[in-house]
């Protein structure tokens, strides 16, 4: 049995990692707090004592990490995951990053003569969970055919979008979507409750229309709880607004309302609201 990595159990790492040992892939984890490999200790993997050793031992590995900066840190920092790569191993980042980010690190692993794939995911911890993610991947098509076992184990769907860089533009572009429903809907709600209406006669009417969704129905009825809970980090999407706002910036393409959500998300990070649900959002409106 091939045995796969896992680097990174946070809200995301944690169940998809769980996933794959419960697909019954033999599983080395690690994590920079590594308490957080306990879960994962107890129902089989094995912890490894770096990202370099990690890589090691396993054919190919995964990284779910927070930002650019951790992606980085743990590709080129020391003990990383270059110092493991010899002939063929594979690397699969499924870290929400730019383009720049994820190409330095293919052009680092290629050059160290392994295969990468960048594999972000769209859906958010349920989907995780559940085993119902949809992977956006793109890079070595040997190393994508090698992880289809893999990705099913962790996914519904995988989608592959070729070049390195692909992925990331095409979970920045549906993330920027995303971002900016969230906000203007947490406006609307916002609007419509302190002009005296009740908060669950404005969900009932999107969600009877052409704008009724998932994301509007289950953070509506939350943000009305008052249930800011983290399935998806505040910090996150105001990380992936920067990122879709960076591009735009890099294409010269005017991105008026993501750029004006994007300072709604900032507004709620400085409030501290960083570690709480995206949907938190809705606080910066009515602070
Ligand atoms: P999270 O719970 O905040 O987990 C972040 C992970 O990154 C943790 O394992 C953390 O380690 C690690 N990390 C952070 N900085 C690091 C560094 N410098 N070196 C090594 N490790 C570092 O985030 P998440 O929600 O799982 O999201 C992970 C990625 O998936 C992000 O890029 C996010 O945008 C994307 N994503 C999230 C969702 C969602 O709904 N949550 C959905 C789609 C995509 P520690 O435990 O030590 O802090």
């Amino acid at each position: 049995m091939q045995r796969i990595g896992f680097i990174g159990l946070g809200i995301m790492g944690n169940a998809m990692a769980k996933n794959l040992v419960k697909g019954g892939f033999e599983v080395t984890v690690w994590n920079r707090s590594p308490g957080k490999c306990e879960e994962l200790k107890q129902l089989g993997a094995r912890q490894a004592g770096s990202p370099r050793e990690l890589m090691e031992e396993c054919s190919i590995a995964f990284a779910m990490l927070a930002d650019p900066a951790a992606a980085e840190e743990v590709c080129f920092g020391k003990g990383g995951v270059l110092e493991g790569i010899s002939r063929g191993k594979g690397y699969v980042d499924a870290s929400t990053v730019d383009a720049a980010t994820s190409c330095r690190i293919a052009a680092a692993v290629a050059g160290a003569g392994g295969r990468f794939l960048e594999a972000p995911v769209s859906g958010s911890r349920k989907p995780a969970e559940e085993a119902t993610l949809i992977f956006l991947a793109a890079g070595d098509r040997s190393l994508f055919d090698e992880a289809v076992p893999c990705f099913e184990k962790m996914g519904k769907k995988t989608l592959y979008l070729g070049e390195v860089g692909n992925g990331a533009r095409m979970k920045l572009t549906v993330n920027m979507i995303m971002g900016g429903m969230m906000a203007v809907f947490c406006e609307g709600l916002a609007l419509g409750t302190k002009a005296g209406l009740d908060a669950s006669d404005i969900l009932d009417v999107i969600g009877a229309g052409a704008m009724a969704n998932p994301m509007f129905a289950l953070k509506g009825k939350l943000i009305s709880q008052g249930n800011f809970d983290a399935a998806f980090p505040l910090k996150h999407m105001q990380k992936d607004m920067r990122l879709a706002v960076l591009l735009g910036d890099q294409l010269t393409l005017p991105l008026f309302l993501a750029a004006t959500a994007n300072e709604s998300y900032k507004k709620a990070k400085s409030l501290g609201f960083s570690d709480e649900d995206f949907s938190s959002v809705y606080k910066a409106v009515t602070s």
